[in-house]
């Protein structure tokens, strides 16, 4: 059952992979700049968010010492979820107490790059990566308007400046990988990137509901949406 869920989800990473290169060039031939380049890692202090099937997927390709990264890190977040109030709070938190994505390198690469999640691979930027790590919440609103009037708001998803066509494609496509996750289990989970890889690292969800366990049972009941989205459908 997973083998054909991981096998849906890679396809969908090749077609996304396709139109992010048809989306590019075509940026680039009307006059714009992709900034995204190699060693730059910007969006990779974002939230990362991914399907549990690209979690399962990538799982047995880490490293003993990703592995090591990912738990010290989800632990990091679990405690940040517990002191903080909100999505907002979380994410302002997590992002200047936790630090980038654990499977970023030491030289700023991404070190699962043929595994990278959809909402990885749809992050293209239309300007400088400064503006990747920038925390909004700390402009004035003139700074807020300066910024916004330089996008292109024809091909940005306004008010970011990441590509819009990747980010929708990629969101359809995710979309399908849950509804055929839910289709499989009736339980469909998406969530935090390092979060869902430490479930299936330490709960080895995938080979307990390949048993026969209902995927709701292997679950915990996590309720925080800083992590997990688990919508069950029975
Ligand atoms: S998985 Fe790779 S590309 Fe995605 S945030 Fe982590 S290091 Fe960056």
């Amino acid at each position: 059952m997973w083998t054909a869920l991981i096998e849906h989800a890679q396809q969908k990473h090749r077609f996304l992979d396709q139109l992010c290169t048809l989306c590019s060039g075509e940026f680039v031939g009307k006059g714009g700049t992709i900034h995204c380049k190699r060693g730059c890692a910007g969006c990779c202090s974002l939230n990362v968010r991914c399907t549990l099937t690209e979690a399962v997927a990538l799982a047995p390709h880490l490293t003993d010492s990703q592995i090591e990264a990912i738990h010290r890190h989800a632990e990091k977040l679990k405690q940040i979820d517990r002191d903080s109030s909100d999505l907002k709070s979380f994410l302002k938190a997590s992002r200047d107490q936790v630090g980038p994505c654990p499977l970023l390198d030491e030289h700023g690469t991404c070190s699962i790059y043929a595994y990278r999640p959809l909402a990885c691979r749809a992050l293209l930027s239309t300007m400088d990566p400064h503006y990747c790590t920038l925390d909004f919440s700390t402009l004035s609103s003139e700074e807020k308007q300066a910024f916004m009037a330089q996008l292109d708001q024809d091909s940005v998803n306004f008010p970011t400046h990441y590509l819009a066509m990747p980010q929708q494609i990629a969101q359809a496509a995710e979309m399908e990988c849950v509804a055929k996750m839910q289709e499989a289990f009736g339980v469909a989970v998406t969530g935090n990137l390092p979060y869902l890889l430490d479930l299936e690292l330490t709960l080895k969800v995938s080979a307990q509901s390949v048993e026969g366990r209902p995927m709701q049972e292997v679950i915990p009941s996590i309720t925080s949406e800083s992590f997990l989205l688990a919508t069950d459908t029975r």
